[in-house]
């Protein structure tokens, strides 16, 4: 296996950050997580921006231009010979002196790592899930902004671990007023009423991007989409539940909590979407190659 660590493509067991390092002494970085579809990197463009924004939030400037990085990643992709793979892109603030003060470091760490994609039991996709709502609630808005996609995940660890501890694959937490934010590595749906519910951005969530094109897709399919402040009762009187990530895309959630859900046809309809959604993205990709090889040939 191959890793990219600043500006070389080097072995695995070469890739090596120093003890110094600011994300390890403090969490102190951002990152993004992508999915890799028939060699194809799925909103690459979307995961780019929200790394600079997460970024620029923590006052971390990336000395690499956007194409640079972008081309970057395929090269990691390439020299490992995948093409469906999990890309993991984390920079963090760099080594320096033991000490909080960011000037201490001078030169961000950035690392690609790609895997091969480890596709989730077929299983899971056709019973669901289960979900609790742990006691540990979400960093608020105010301490972390959980739009940040940083390297300081402990908060979702420990609800990870009450999930782990409940025999529960996810846990959603709530936040400091009792309201839905979610999942350790997820955002949370759920069809109540005829309306899909999600909790708002105002709550304190990440805006996921398999977020964002589901509640396009569900708009686009003729649902209400309510963004909103829930609570745990909303979910539990709900009809369908489901939780999206890059790498899950639509999950159904059999359980939250003791309440139970069928895997229903709005939770299938829109993975089915999803997918044919990646499949187009696929395709335009692929159509703009064309397009740039003839243009060169010419
Ligand atoms: N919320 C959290 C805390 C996450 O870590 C993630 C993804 O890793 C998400 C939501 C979903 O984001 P995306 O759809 O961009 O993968």
């Amino acid at each position: 296996m191959y890793v990219y660590l600043n500006g070389k493509i080097v072995p695995s067991k070469e890739a090596v950050v120093s003890v110094f390092d600011h994300g390890f002494l403090y969490g102190d970085g951002v990152y993004e997580t992508m999915r890799v579809y028939d060699g194809v990197i799925f909103m690459i463009d979307e995961h780019i921006r929200r790394l600079y924004r997460s970024a620029s939030m923590i006052g971390l400037t990336i000395p690499l231009e956007t194409d640079l990085l972008k081309i970057s990643i395929y090269e990691t992709l390439i020299a490992n010979r995948l093409k469906n793979a999990y890309v993991r892109l984390t920079v963090s603030r760099g080594h320096g002196d033991i000490g909080l003060d960011p000037e201490l470091c001078t030169k961000p760490t950035i690392v690609i790592i790609v895997q091969k994609l480890k596709e989730y039991p077929r299983a899971f996709y056709k019973n669901g899930i289960s979900l609790i709502i742990p006691e540990t609630r979400k960093n608020l808005r105010e301490a972390i902004n959980p739009r940040i996609k940083s390297l300081n995940f402990l908060n979702n660890i420990l609800a990870k671990i009450e999930a782990k501890k409940r025999d529960a694959y996810e846990a959603v937490m709530l936040n400091v007023y009792g309201k839905l934010t979610e999942g350790t590595i997820s955002n949370v749906f759920f069809y109540e009423n005829g309306i899909l519910c999600t909790p708002s951005p105002a709550c304190g969530i990440l805006d996921g991007i398999t977020r964002g094109i589901v509640i396009d897709l569900a708009r686009r399919e003729g649902f209400k989409v309510e963004e909103g402040e829930f609570t745990k009762d909303d979910i539990y009187s709900a009809v369908e539940v489901f939780i999206t990530n890059t790498t899950l895309e639509v999950m159904p959630v059999s359980k939250v909590d003791d309440q139970g859900y069928a895997v229903g046809k709005i939770t299938k309809l829109l993975h089915k979407t999803y997918r044919q959604e990646v499949n187009a993205y696929m395709a335009n990709v692929r159509a703009g190659l064309f397009q740039h090889l003839r243009k060169s040939m010419c």
